[in-house]
């Protein structure tokens, strides 16, 4: 079977993922960050045989010369997704058997930062760069690279499509990325996916590129998580309503008015490496529009005993000229078939009442 790098394997939407491609007999590799978490991989799937899952570990994908090849291994050592060692990515992508895909997930997604270039900027654009300089010198057999980047690559505060597609780009600047908090997040999945395509439009090199670029994606937890307070970003809004942290009618604003569920967005990371057409296109992944306001009726219609914790009369922020979507790419040519946010709502509160706070 085609084996397949996967980075990031133990964040929310990264996990969906390798199960995907588990489910399909991909063999594959994935990074983690620590011992503790590949462990944790291996204990979620038992039964898996070590040469169809392994993981290796890369501390930190942004940190100075990740990429460059430094070998502490011996010719008849065993190929180091099958050691428990801390390695580079130029190691990671030298696979053995040799890799066909990789899929680039790992990229800090949080809001809790003090220095912006350090701490999201920094791994998001030198882990993107980085990984494809490592597969153009070290990985000769892989045929396509697929990018997990954003809607926050996408949107354009400050000039507003009617209908938002793959053809539009954040016009966000270094300057205001560096500046202003907000801008931070949105700057690094700019800037990297920005990096991704000039480097394969510079370098020539011998695999294409697709990437994702999904708006909130919300969906139930398969990584290892035991504590709610440690949560993925994007999943906190409903833990919150759930855990009745906000009860005012006015809700705290919606920001992106769109949405995708985070089983959708997995099986779109693999149909873009299973679709040969898929190659050199971006993917706006979602399953369309939908407000705070919507997202409490979901939660109050999929689970009526948590109403009390709810809002009563939330207050609806959508705009009346809002924004629309188009989707077709992914629903077409990827083949996703999207949820409703009910389906969503109803499947995420399940998953977040099954672990502590
Ligand atoms: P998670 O925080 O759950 O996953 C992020 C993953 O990246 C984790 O495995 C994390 O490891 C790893 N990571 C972060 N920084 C580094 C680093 N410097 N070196 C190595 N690994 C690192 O978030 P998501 O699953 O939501 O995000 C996955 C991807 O999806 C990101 O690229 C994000 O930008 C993108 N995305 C997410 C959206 C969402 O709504 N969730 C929307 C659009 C895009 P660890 O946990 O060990 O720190």
């Amino acid at each position: 079977m085609p084996k397949v790098l996967l980075t990031g394997g133990s964040g929310f939407i990264a996990a969906h993922i390798l199960d995907i491609l588990l489910a399909r007999g991909y063999d594959v590799v994935t990074t983690v960050r620590s011992k503790a978490k590949g462990d944790a991989i291996f204990a979620a799937h038992p039964g898996i045989q070590r040469q169809k899952l392994s993981y290796v570990t890369v501390e930190d994908v942004a940190e100075d010369g990740a990429f460059d090849e430094v070998s502490t291994l011996q010719p008849r050592d065993p190929p180091i997704e099958l050691q428990s060692l801390t390695v580079n990515v130029a190691q990671a992508v030298k696979s053995n058997p040799p890799l066909d895909y990789v899929i680039h997930t790992a990229s800090p997604f949080h809001s809790n930062f003090t220095d912006p270039i350090k701490e999201l900027l920094n791994p998001a654009i030198n882990g993107t760069t980085g990984i494809l300089r490592a597969i153009k010198a070290y990985a000769p057999t892989v045929r396509r690279v697929v990018i997990t980047s954003s809607f926050a690559a996408i949107a354009n505060s400050v000039s507003t499509p009617k209908v938002y597609d793959e053809s539009s780009w954040n016009p966000v600047t270094w300057e205001e990325a560096v500046t202003e908090p907000v801008q931070a997040y949105r700057g690094s999945k700019t800037f990297a996916e920005k990096a991704a395509w000039k480097f394969v439009e510079t370098e020539n090199p011998h695999f294409d590129l697709a990437t994702m670029n999904p708006p909130l994606v919300y969906g139930p937890v398969v990584h290892d998580l035991n504590s709610l307070d440690n949560l993925n970003t994007s999943n906190q809004r409903i833990r919150d309503f759930i855990q009745g942290k906000c009860t005012d009618d006015v809700l705290p604003p919606t920001g992106t008015f769109l949405w995708t569920d985070v089983r959708d967005l997995a099986l779109a990371h693999v149909r873009a490496i299973e679709v040969p057409e898929a190659g050199g296109k971006r993917f706006l992944v979602t399953a369309g529009l939908y407000s705070m306001k919507r997202l409490v009726d979901a939660i109050r219609q999929t689970h009526p005993e948590l109403s009390s914790k709810l809002p009563k009369n939330p207050v609806d922020d959508t705009p009346a000229n809002i924004y629309g979507y188009d989707n077709s790419r992914a629903t077409q040519l990827l083949g996703i078939n999207f949820r409703t946010l009910e389906m969503s709502v109803q499947d995420t509160v399940a998953s977040l009442l099954k672990i502590s706070t």
